[in-house]
């Protein structure tokens, strides 16, 4: 799912395929049938994935049509949703599949499930309180320590691998939803950012949004200015609300940071020891 940096991916309902035709697409439904319908063999050349935003719609006919397109699963309700995982387990035959879990206090079971079948995870963030943020940290250790995890929960995937290799990518980037290069395409066409707040509909120069949020964080002298994860984070927590209180969430990068060190320490004592050995 994740786009080439110079290209603008348009994420839009099923309906709006004809209008888009040529331009690269992530396209959602509710309905996998739709799809099918809509993107027939030869018409997927610039599709960059789909997104199914039901897991209780019938999910054979995806399963039978393409090969190696990435599909996201968009779970609403991690409490109550976790056990429809199961039968979507059949597509990772023939797909990568993504599950996108909203960040909600009672996230964690719905992790562990999707892991546990291969899925790879997306945790879709926005600001999180304070029952949310132990939820994600509890994530973030199992994600971590866990030996059984072998698929990427992101963000704390990306932002690890950052820390370790020095390449800060701001979340973002991570969570796809730098509207300079994933654009939310509404039901009635009207493109706007991918995180969507209820009631939010941001216009205007959607190529310039973050760059220019970043400036008046900036400018303003807000808690950006003296924080040491800017680089990994790009002020992704002071909207939609820039007097969100990042302290939580400084906490989940403090981690991230603390175990990309112990893990070039582990390889650097690894290293050491081969040629020491001859081996
Ligand atoms: S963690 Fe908060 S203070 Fe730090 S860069 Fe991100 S939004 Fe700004």
């Amino acid at each position: 799912m994740v786009q080439a940096r110079h290209t603008v991916v348009y994420n839009i309902p099923v309906h709006l395929v004809p209008a888009y035709r040529g331009r690269a697409v992530l396209v959602r439904t509710q309905d996998p049938t739709e799809l099918v319908h809509a993107l027939p063999d030869g018409e997927r050349e610039k599709l960059a994935g789909v997104q199914l935003l039901s897991l209780s719609a019938d999910v054979d006919a995806l399963a039978d049509w393409g090969y190696g397109v990435p599909v996201d699963l968009v779970m609403l309700s991690p409490a109550t949703e976790f056990a429809l995982l199961y039968r979507h387990a059949k597509l990772l035959d023939k797909h990568p599949v993504r599950v996108s879990i909203p960040a909600l206090s009672e996230l964690f079971k719905a992790v562990k499930v999707a892991t546990a079948l291969g899925f790879t995870v997306k945790l879709d963030v926005g600001q999180p309180d304070s029952a949310t943020l132990a939820a994600m940290q509890s994530v973030l250790d199992f994600y971590l320590h866990h030996t059984s995890v072998s698929q990427p929960v992101e963000f704390f995937h990306t932002a690890l691998l950052s820390f370790y290799h020095q390449a800060p990518a701001t979340l973002w980037d991570v969570q796809e939803e730098d509207p300079a290069y994933v654009r939310y395409v509404t039901d009635d066409g009207r493109e706007t950012i991918a995180r969507r707040p209820v009631g939010t509909c941001v216009t205007g120069d959607l190529g310039s949004f973050v760059a220019d949020l970043q400036k008046e964080l900036l400018a303003e002298r807000s808690e950006c200015c003296e924080c040491e994860f800017f680089a990994h984070c790009g002020g992704y927590f002071k909207w939609p609300r820039k007097d969100y209180g990042c302290s939580g969430v400084k906490t989940l990068f403090r981690t991230l940071g603390d175990a990309s060190e112990a893990l070039r320490h582990d390889l650097n004592t690894f290293t050491a020891a081969r040629k020491e050995t001859g081996r």
